[in-house]
């Protein structure tokens, strides 16, 4: 789950961390009034939302007269974003966080990440702040510091003065660097981080060391111990389909694919996504119902993907287990009931009560004017997903050739 900028910064302010002074603002007037609180001569107004490149897209913004608050507040708020992270579809700026300008004498790069490989944690630094790190590690590999933390033993500042002095700090610094790297990492570390990263992290004109940026993902499944950054979750920023899939608990993943997948289990929705790529398509999303699945949850699930203007072929492949095929049939009907549909819906049943799951869906296709194709293997209903999905006619000669190299 993303954390705002904000967001992140209030949980680093409450572990010590010096972060700007400021506040959120939903509206132009409400910007003002927090500026007018800060007091000061120099403010940054910045877009607040989940993506980084906000400043080359317009979404970050230093002024310095009230009424320079109010004009770029008023422009922000309503905004769409466009950056590399967000997609061309880019975000509209929603709140805006108003903080004090600070006086910047150097930009650091720090990141902490899990690092999967060695099981451990990892931290990133750099010299070259404020700059996109890929393009960093493209260009000047050699100024990227990485190190592993052992996640029991924690960082220390042993480690922070050790990645001070490799990325080039003075002297000066090496402790009051090590103070706040170690801070910043118990944040990460105790809210079950997966990413969090300051970019920059600054060193001002006094010597001092604050971080002006965060962006911060936490494990989603650690969220059960964090009640309160659960409460921090913004539906604003998730796609439609992706609150519905929370409210029905399904876990669902959107994806840039136009074959829209209904599968239960982990294992086979991973397994479906690859068989869709070795045919030559492009899945929509992964979506797991789950094993203890009922009708309602199944509907949903189906109308979810019904709605996602992706899609332009179902495929629906259940091995029916805990959850029956006839009442994976019946959610089938249900949701394509609701949500009318030109689609094409591919289906694989397999497992209990399969003949019965396959006549609900005769029947229901003859009614409704469904457009159901039934296949047998996995193999074979990715192949006619694929097809139907690249706009052509289903081709058996084509069926077998592919079925074929495959073996
Ligand atoms: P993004 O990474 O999304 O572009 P940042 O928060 O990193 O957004 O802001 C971009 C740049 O704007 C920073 O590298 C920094 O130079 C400047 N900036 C951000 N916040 C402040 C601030 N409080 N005072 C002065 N400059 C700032
Ligand atoms: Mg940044």
């Amino acid at each position: 789950m993303d954390l705002h900028e904000f967001q992140a910064k209030g949980l680093l302010r409450n572990y010590g961390v010096p972060v700007p002074d400021g506040g959120v603002a939903s509206t132009a007037s409400d910007a003002l009034r927090v500026a007018k609180e800060l007091r000061g001569d120099a403010w940054v107004i910045k877009a607040q939302v989940h993506a980084g490149g906000r400043g080359k897209a317009g979404g970050v913004k230093v002024v310095n007269s009230f009424s320079d608050v109010y004009d770029v507040a008023s422009h922000m708020l309503g905004m769409k974003i466009v950056t590399k992270q967000t997609g061309p579809e880019g975000k509209i700026v929603r709140r805006t966080l108003i903080e004090k300008a600070t006086d910047i004498k150097q930009e650091i790069y720090l990141s902490f990440l899990v690092d999967r490989d060695s099981e451990q944690h990892m931290i990133i630094a750099s010299a070259e702040g404020g700059m996109d790190i890929e393009e960093v590690a493209e260009k000047n590999p050699n100024a990227i510091v990485t190190e592993r933390i052992n996640p029991v033993t924690g960082m220390g500042l042993f480690l922070g003065r050790k990645i001070a002095k490799k990325i080039g700090l003075e002297s000066s610094l090496l402790n009051k660097f090590a103070d706040v790297a170690n801070k910043i990492y118990n944040v990460f570390a105790d809210f079950d981080g997966m990413m969090l990263e300051i970019n920059p992290l600054v060193v001002t004109g006094d010597g001092d060391i604050v971080c002006l940026d965060a962006k911060m993902n936490v494990d989603e499944n650690a969220l059960y111990r964090h009640p309160k950054i659960e409460e921090m979750k913004d539906y604003g920023e998730l796609e439609p389909q992706e609150v519905r899939a929370s409210i029905f608990d399904l876990s669902y993943v959107s994806m840039d694919g136009n074959i829209g997948c209904m599968v239960n289990g982990a294992g086979l929705a991973m397994a479906t996504m690859d068989i869709i790529k070795s045919f030559g398509g492009d899945p929509a999303n992964f979506l797991d119902v789950g094993g203890g699945a009922d009708v309602n949850k199944v509907r949903e699930a189906f109308k979810i993907i019904l709605t996602d203007p992706k899609v332009k072929v179902i495929f629906v492949n259940i091995f029916g287990g805990i959850v029956r095929c006839d009442l994976i049939a019946e959610g089938v009907l249900k949701g394509s009931d609701e949500v009318p549909s030109d689609r094409s819906i591919v289906v694989r049943l397999d497992g209990t009560n399969v003949e019965e799951g396959r006549r609900i869906l005769e029947e229901g296709a003859a009614k409704t004017g469904l457009n159901i194709v039934t296949a047998d293997t996995m193999a074979d209903a990715a192949q006619k997903a694929v097809e139907l999905a690249a706009g052509e006619d289903y081709n058996p000669e084509k069926k077998k050739t592919a079925a074929k190299a495959k073996e």
